[in-house]
């Protein structure tokens, strides 16, 4: 263990990668604009909208700090085997439940950030600075720390960057002649409103703990009504194209009563508002191509949404921001063998490392993004039409045949497309195509029961 690390920005990617580099290195300096160690921090703007934790952010974050799922149930969080216990109604009628791995935990985000940092901040060679990043220092060989807005420099071998969507590192690093990285970026003008609520006993039938209808490219309003910790639900009107929730009860509801199934609306008009709507927009996709730049800045590395941030509905972010602070930590334990973090390759080598997991989930957020009437596509290619057809052939099959339901579900919560190349799956599909089916009819108020029942 030896040399300095230098995180810019403490919310989830930041944390976790202070997590992941505490291992192997003398200390790490956390640094953040608000104050982290306020017990009445609000967070990240966005954190009063619902956000779910899926099974690929849960292992991940287990093996940068083991136990914290049980601290997040501990915490109030509810664990959700959601392909089994939220029902889906999407483009092709009600997704088929099943039992599965792909458990989710479901919490406000401030609570459960508020249990990740208390983690990362016990670790005894984590400090917290609280201050707003101005610019970074060094040279055209290599970053060296960060400047702060009252001119106080802070010095370390390696500097990770997650200040989130609207990171200005790009602006920074440019003082020292480094090029912007590419950026692609799939504009479908995402709309949030979520109210924290309480729900009376009964509103679900058994088996069911939430109520998800999705917006797609022929519905451009959706809901949601989840649970969230310590026996809340939050209630959520989503919207894509610009049509975007109000946060006025009565708009509110009406958003609700215009998605595809009416239920989330029939729930919430039962709730208890703990909590009023509040509101949240977001452009669509954008991704930084930090991987591909000529000459990689020695000294600095990009995680969370400062290389990825995704349209929120798919509950992606924090998975893919632990993904690549496990990944980080696997980099850095293969490195302690060579010159630590100092070394002068090793921050393009993890930049690189994290390639394959977010390409694989900007892949599956570009399958149904790139089809909304009016979506703008910046570098971004549309997907093929096979492949098109092959993803909306399993979507209807796994309306009605368990084993495409999970292996769909599996690869969107643990980011790994392999179960759905099975030969048993491309059998089914084929088969599917050439006899020209389509879905049977389903009624958008009446959930179907589970394929697979549990005795749960
Ligand atoms: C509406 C909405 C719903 C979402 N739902 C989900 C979900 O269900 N599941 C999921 O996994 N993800 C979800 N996400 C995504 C998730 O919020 C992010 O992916 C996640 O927070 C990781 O982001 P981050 O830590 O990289 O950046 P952020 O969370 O944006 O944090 C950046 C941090 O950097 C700090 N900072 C910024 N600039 C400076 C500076 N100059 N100096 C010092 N500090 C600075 C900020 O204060 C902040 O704390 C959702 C996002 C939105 C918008």
């Amino acid at each position: 263990m030896n040399g300095s690390a230098l995180v810019l920005g403490g919310s989830i990617a930041g944390l976790l990668a202070a997590a992941a580099l505490s291992p192997h290195v003398e200390t790490v300096t956390l640094v953040e604009r608000e104050d982290l160690l306020d017990p009445n921090r609000r967070g990240v703007p966005q954190g009063t909208q619902v956000h779910a934790l899926l099974g690929a952010g849960q292992r991940a974050m287990a093996a940068l700090l083991p136990g914290i799922v049980d601290d997040l149930v501990t915490a109030g969080g509810r664990l959700v085997d959601s392909p089994h216990e939220v029902a889906i109604y999407g483009a092709q009628g009600w997704a088929g439940r099943v039992p599965s791995e792909a458990h989710v935990v479901f919490m406000r985000r401030p609570v459960l950030e508020t249990v990740v940092r208390r983690r990362v901040l016990a670790l005894p060679n984590v400090r917290v600075v609280t201050g707003v990043v101005s610019g970074l220092t060094g040279g055209s060989d290599r970053i060296t720390g960060a400047t702060l807005q009252g001119g106080e420099t802070l010095t370390a071998d390696l500097v990770v960057d997650a200040t989130g969507r609207n990171s200005k590192a790009t602006d920074w690093l440019a003082d020292f002649g480094f090029p912007a990285p590419a950026t692609k970026e799939l504009r479908s003008y995402v709309g949030y409103a979520t109210a924290t609520v309480r729900l009376p006993d009964g509103v679900f039938p058994p088996g069911v703990v939430g109520i998800l209808s999705h917006p797609h490219p022929g519905a451009l309003r959706g809901s949601a009504v989840v649970p969230c910790d310590n026996g809340l639900y939050q209630v959520a009107a989503l919207g894509m194209m610009k049509a975007d929730p109000p946060k006025d009860r009565e708009g509110f509801q009406a958003h609700l009563e215009a998605a595809p199934s009416r239920l989330v609306a029939e729930v919430a008009a039962k709730a208890e508002f703990v909590e009023e709507p509040t509101v949240y927009k977001v452009r669509g996709s954008l991704r930084r191509m930090w991987e591909e730049l000529p000459a990689h800045p020695p000294g600095f590395l990009a995680i969370g949404d400062a290389v990825m941030s995704f349209n929120p509905l798919y509950g992606q972010g924090m998975s893919v921001a632990a993904s690549e602070a496990r990944i980080l930590h696997d980099i850095l334990r293969e490195n302690d063998a060579r010159a630590g973090v100092a070394d002068h390759g090793l921050a393009a080598r993890a930049q690189a490392a994290f390639t394959p997991v977010v390409d694989t989930v900007f892949g599956m957020v570009v399958s149904t993004d790139a089809h909304y009437p009016g979506a703008e596509l910046e570098g971004v290619t549309a997907p093929d039409p096979e492949a098109v057809r092959f993803g909306r052939a399993l979507s209807q099959l796994a309306t009605e045949d368990p084993e495409v339901a999970l292996a769909l579900k599996t690869a969107g919560h643990f980011f790994d497309t392999a179960p759905l190349r099975s030969p048993g799956i491309a059998e089914k599909v084929a088969a599917w195509l050439a006899d020209g089916r389509t879905p049977a009819a389903q009624d958008p108020t009446v959930i179907p029961p589970a394929l697979i029942e549990t005795t749960r």
